[in-house]
């Protein structure tokens, strides 16, 4: 069985710990490959790397660090196919779902391409007598992503890209699920021209997350999962006094008003509840219709689509979605269904049973579409992460605005509709970090910023655009005075402008 180890120094690492985590290929439902969780040692030894990497790779001009990112650009699109299809066989999204994802980290390394632009500083001349003040963004030193198993290319791309291009050093521990492409994703960037340790893979589990944490050369972390690590990784960073941004779950609802075109609404659902199998943080998972007229008229057009989704092997570029990533997942997903019948949900689509012909051991499920759901149910309140849609019938908008905005989770939303008064209302009210207007998945572009609201991000900056380089950079401002002759006396009070 193949072995995955660690991505050290510029080189594979075999594993040394003794402990290793299954990876499955979830098409066939069977365990393909065998990756070494990392003991606190190998974690140590990796963030020697990075450590005796960063002054030299600090000192680069920010136009060496461009040209290696060009070059990392076109070598990820030389190798996207490969690199889709390694993310497939691990993950079971599509081919042409995982080929979508590498795309959207490429646009962040295509973004970090801009760095020398991005790191320029502020210049303020002749503040005082021949004093100027300036400001400059530094890199951190060692820095480091602990990332989730549904976007395995891009959300470390997400993360690396501008942490290397800014001049830091790198740690990624990815997750146990799927960890062959980041580990691709690391060769490619020696490749690039990155010197060794300055891009490190380190595969494992919460013994390398809590080595991480409790490492003082690290100084800072970056996080993208569940709810409940996000919020320990964020107090157990800021404990030791490092930077974090941790972002985390989410339940992402869809407000559907009477006037919408219910044909694009309830094509925008299909496919943001069920692509990727429901395994997207920008997934919808609620849609809202705006009184029961528009509820009706939108199921009516909602319930074929569902009833003829394509649930195919992740090999096969015309389904809709693949399986699961793990059967554990699988009865998650699965008993959440159970759930929604017990709380007195009306499934109006059952999608348990599916069995796919020819994968019989893999997990899949078909589709699951649930009506009547209500504010106090489990299947509301918590995130599914799976191919499940409930409708919550909305009385008028006043209660469309407050549900996503009373959710716990504040992490994407979307308003369809014609009416440009109701979209404008609500993208301003709506308690929630990203908003689409007929907009389904509301991920911005590269050179925007992503991160959601209340317990779907913790830490103030978020990632990638400018607040992604301003999350890697810390500032330093310099006052500087050469006076060119003019005698400038003792002053014993704090220093003012004298106008
Ligand atoms: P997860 O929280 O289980 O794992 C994320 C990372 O944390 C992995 O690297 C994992 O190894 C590590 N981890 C798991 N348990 C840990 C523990 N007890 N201590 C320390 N580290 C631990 O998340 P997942 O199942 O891999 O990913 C799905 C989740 O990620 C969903 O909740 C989804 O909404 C969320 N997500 C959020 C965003 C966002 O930007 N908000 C993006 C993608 C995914």
């Amino acid at each position: 069985m193949q072995q995955i180890g660690h991505f050290i120094g510029g080189e594979h690492v075999a594993g040394s710990s003794g402990r290793t985590h299954p990876v499955y290929n979830p098409t066939l439902g069977e365990q393909t490959k065998e990756v070494a969780l990392a003991s606190v040692e190998e974690m140590d030894r990796a963030v020697a790397n990075a450590q005796e990497a960063f002054p030299a790779w600090a000192a680069t001009s920010p136009m060496h660090r461009a040209r290696v990112m060009f070059r990392y650009k076109d070598l990820i699109e030389k190798h996207m196919d490969e690199l889709a299809e390694l993310l497939s066989s691990e993950h079971g999204k599509t081919v042409p779902d995982a080929r979508g994802s590498v795309q959207r980290g490429l646009e962040v390394v295509e973004f970090a391409c801009g760095i020398p632009h991005l790191l320029k500083g502020e210049f303020s001349d002749s503040v005082a007598t021949g004093m100027d003040l300036y400001s400059m963004r530094q890199p951190l030193g060692v820095v480091a992503g602990i990332t989730p198993f549904n976007f395995p290319a891009m959300v470390p791309m997400w993360m690396y890209s501008i942490a290397i291009a800014c001049g830091n050093t790198f740690i990624l521990k990815p997750s146990e699920k799927d960890p062959s492409v980041p580990m691709r994703l690391a060769e490619l960037m020696m490749e690039a021209g990155a010197p060794a340790g300055v891009m490190n893979v380190v595969n494992g589990d919460k013994v390398s997350v809590d080595a991480i944490l409790d490492d003082p050369r690290i100084q800072a972390v970056s996080f993208v999962g569940s709810t409940p690590i996000a919020k320990y990784i964020y107090s157990r960073s800021a404990e030791q006094g490092k930077r974090c941004q941790a972002m985390g779950g989410a339940k992402n609802h869809m407000i559907v008003m009477p006037d919408a075109d219910m044909e694009m609404a309830s094509d925008a659902l299909i496919g943001s509840a069920y692509g990727s199998a429901g395994e997207r943080c920008m997934a919808i998972s609620v849609a809202v219709p705006v009184g029961d007229e528009a509820a009706d008229k939108l199921l009516e057009k909602l319930i074929p689509k569902v009833e003829n989704l394509k649930v195919g092997p992740s090999t096969d570029p015309d389904a809709h979605f693949g399986p699961l990533v793990t059967a554990e997942h699988l009865a998650k997903v699965k008993s959440y269904v159970d759930l929604g019948i017990e709380e007195g949900a009306d499934l109006l689509i059952d999608g348990r049973e599916f069995r796919m012909q020819g994968y019989e051991n893999g997990y899949f499920m078909g589709g699951c579409l649930f009506d009547n759901v209500t504010e106090d149910m489990r299947i509301y309140k918590e995130e599914i992460f799976g191919p499940v849609l409930s409708v919550v019938r909305a009385k008028d908008f006043d209660e469309a605005t407050r549900l996503p905005s009373d959710h716990e989770f504040g992490n994407g939303v979307s308003i369809f509709t014609h009416n440009g008064d109701a979209a404008r209302d609500f993208a301003r009210k709506v308690q929630v970090g990203m908003v689409g207007v007929n907009v389904p998945i509301p991920v911005p572009l590269s050179f925007h910023t992503f991160g959601g609201w209340k317990n779907s991000a913790f830490g103030d900056t978020n990632q990638h655009g400018p607040e992604g380089v301003k999350f890697y950079t810390k500032i330093k401002t310099v006052t500087s005075r050469w006076p060119g002759g003019v005698q400038i006396g003792p002053d014993f009070t704090i220093p003012t402008i004298k106008s």
